[in-house]
């Protein structure tokens, strides 16, 4: 093999143009790399992962491409396990006389139409689902889900009446009552 000194001028400008194209190249993808690095705020608790203020789950495509060498990623509680840790929530379903026979039914629909939702934004959570003196309440983080789960009760229990309310003061809250008629049979 030939050294650079042996090598024709022709070669050595080929050689010398390849380089500098190399290196161009390589200088736009690091430019490239710069510009799509992104920001990215992880909660340490749930390791969901926000990103232009939507939240993903930890097991979304976008959390998965998560580049840990090249995206700057801050740690930041979410909404979800914020509201958790607060005590507080957006959405209450209070359900008063479930028959016996029909409990485990309105528990799947509530838990159905939960993890649905969930699928749909991982910040729409149940948070407690508790027995009352006259039947079930159950509380979560997200208003619209509390209505839908509402709706769907409602849909499948045509007898039973809802009664939905939304407040924006003092603080958001979504509250939905079901009744169904007390020794109904179905
Ligand atoms: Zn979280």
């Amino acid at each position: 093999m030939c050294t650079t000194e042996e090598l024709p001028i022709s070669q050595l400008n080929k050689l010398y143009t390849m380089n500098v194209t190399f290196e161009k190249r390589n200088r736009v993808s690091r430019q490239k790399r710069l510009e799509q690095s992104r920001r990215l705020n992880q909660c340490p608790l749930c390791r969901d992962v926000q990103y232009k203020n939507l939240w993903y789950a930890p097991d979304s495509r976008l959390a998965q491409l998560i580049d840990v060498h090249h995206d700057k990623i801050s740690t930041r509680l979410c909404p979800a396990c914020d509201m958790q840790n607060r005590g507080v929530y957006e959405g209450v379903l209070d359900i008063k006389h479930i028959p016996e026979r029909e409990y485990d039914h309105v528990v799947s629909i509530i838990l159905h139409e939960a993890m649905r939702d969930y699928g749909d934004n991982p910040q729409h959570r149940l948070l407690d689902f508790y027995d009352h003196e006259e039947g079930y309440m159950v509380t979560a983080t997200s208003a619209a889900m509390i209505y839908r789960i509402g709706q769907k009760i409602k849909s499948e229990f045509k007898s039973c009446e809802m009664q939905s309310q939304y407040q924006h003061e003092p603080y958001p809250l979504q509250m939905t009552r079901i009744a169904f008629a007390p020794n109904e049979s179905f």
